[in-house]
């Protein structure tokens, strides 16, 4: 089940960023430590009373071409109706209801979708200023009273929120033999037409789930290499009302496939080459430690000699050398070519993704690399590894047992993680390290 939704909307400095900021926290991701990769920060992942989901600040998605402050706004709607499973709606104290508050609550109670209705920027604790009880007029229910930049009301705000969460369903019983694949990748680099042709040559399932406020339409294909759920990157098929052109919100989309995903299909354009947009896609899928390949798309429209594909690989390589693991493909939706390839590189890098290494050999191998190499040391001190084991998979995570972290450089776990890699291959997969001290 994929987390829920939560969308902020609202005018331009009715403090929506703040109000994301103070609910995200300022928590480090994988990905803002990865060197290479970017990310915008538009969705963050948010935990209250036992509920996790995803908040997304749409006042960060801006439309490509206008400045219209109104159709801006209509467009914020608009996405967060597309995804949102509750919408927030965040207005300003200082400045009253005003008309396109008014617009846009409107516009979002005709979609039927939860909503809380924010009043920011009431700092002052106590009784509410008359001015606040202008905002039942916007007929969205009791407005919360919300300080973004002092945090009260915050709680009261999100208690509103998880109410509206749909019920916890029984999870469902997981086939473990279906693998669900993301095609994840900046818009126009072939992710309809790679599921068109899929779902054209073998028997393809199109299946409606209606479990949440949110319809899904997933592929489900059965061939000679397993059984395979291609998920949705919502609105694959229905073409949404919002703008394909619009990239953050198209971000948007793939991190809440990305998460139902074992593998990330991560598709770029061979006509164009590596971009800053398919850094962040794939920086979603290094968040989320899910299998990766790399499909370069449309390597039908490229003029190719002897040598294309081998100097494609290398270039893409440095571009790509923050997921080093993940293995390339270069493949057309539109011929077909290598698709069969690509069925066998999902099962394959889904296995490594799943695999479990013994403690035995893990420490053999360590053995043999401290011995190799020794670890590091510091002002006459020696980092000592005691002992590593595989804590769990999908990713793959193993923890290791040392004498002082501090010690145990990111160059040393690099080295230990690529020795690693050598013996057990761990194709296609992001491994995570995890550092104890014992003493
Ligand atoms: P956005 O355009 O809706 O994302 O608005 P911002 O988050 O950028 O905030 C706009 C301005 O309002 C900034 O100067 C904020 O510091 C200010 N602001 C945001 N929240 C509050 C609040 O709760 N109280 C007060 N007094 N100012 C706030
Ligand atoms: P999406 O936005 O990622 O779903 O991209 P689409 O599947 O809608 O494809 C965008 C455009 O690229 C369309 O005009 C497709 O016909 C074209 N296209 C997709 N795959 C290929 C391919 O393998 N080769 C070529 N030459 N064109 C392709």
């Amino acid at each position: 089940m994929a987390k829920p939704v939560v969308a902020i909307v609202g005018r331009p400095n009715v403090g929506k960023s703040t109000l994301f900021n103070k609910l995200i926290g300022s928590r480090l991701s994988i990905v803002d430590d990865t060197p290479g990769v970017t990310r915008d920060r538009i969705y963050g992942d948010c935990e209250w009373l036992n509920h996790n989901f995803l908040l997304v600040d749409t006042g960060g998605i801006e439309p490509y071409s206008t400045d219209v402050i109104l159709s801006q706004m209509r467009t914020q709607a608009e996405i967060a109706i597309e995804t949102a499973d509750v919408i927030i709606l965040v207005t300003d104290l200082k400045c009253g209801v005003v008309a396109s508050d008014m617009e846009v609550a409107s516009m979002l109670q005709k979609s039927n979708k939860p909503i809380v209705l924010c009043v920011n920027k009431c700092d002052s604790i106590g009784a509410p200023d008359p001015e606040f009880y202008e905002f039942y007029n916007l007929g969205l229910g009791d407005p919360i009273a919300v300080s973004s930049v002092h945090g009260h009301g915050t709680g009261d705000l999100l208690d509103e929120v998880v109410k509206f969460f749909p019920e916890q369903e029984e999870e469902e019983v997981e086939d473990e033999e279906i693998i669900n694949v993301a095609v994840i990748g900046k818009p126009n680099v072939g992710k309809s037409s790679l599921i068109n042709r899929i779902s054209g040559t073998d028997r393809a399932i199109v299946s409606n789930i209606a479990g949440t406020t949110r319809d899904t339409t997933d592929t489900y294909i059965e061939n000679k290499y397993g059984k395979f759920n291609f998920i949705d990157t919502a609105g694959l098929r229905r073409k949404s009302r919002v703008n394909d052109s619009i990239e953050k919100y198209s971000i948007i989309r793939a991190r809440m496939a990305v998460e139902r995903a074992n593998v990330c299909v991560i598709m770029i354009d061979a006509t164009e080459g590596f971009t800053e947009q398919d850094s962040k896609v794939a920086g979603i899928a290094i968040e989320q430690g899910k299998a990766c390949i790399i499909a370069v798309n449309k390597w039908d429209a490229v003029e190719k000699d002897g040598n294309t594909m081998k100097e494609f690989r290398e270039k893409l390589s440095v571009d790509f050398s923050f997921m080093s693991y993940a293995p390339f493909i270069f493949i057309s939706a539109k011929t077909g070519i290598r698709i069969d390839k690509l069925y066998e590189m999902i099962v394959h890098v889904h296995s490594q993704n799943s695999m479990r290494i013994s403690t035995g050999k893990l420490n053999e191998v360590l053995g043999i690399a401290t011995a190799r190499v020794q670890p590091p040391t510091d002002k006459g001190k020696r980092l000592k590894i005691y002992y590593m084991t595989q804590a769990s998979t999908r990713p793959p995570t193993f923890v290791f047992f040392v004498n002082n972290s501090e010690l145990f450089h990111f160059s040393y776990q690099r080295y230990l993680e690529n020795q690693i890699r050598e013996i057990f291959g761990l194709d296609g997969t992001p491994v995570r390290f995890i550092v104890r001290e014992r003493n």
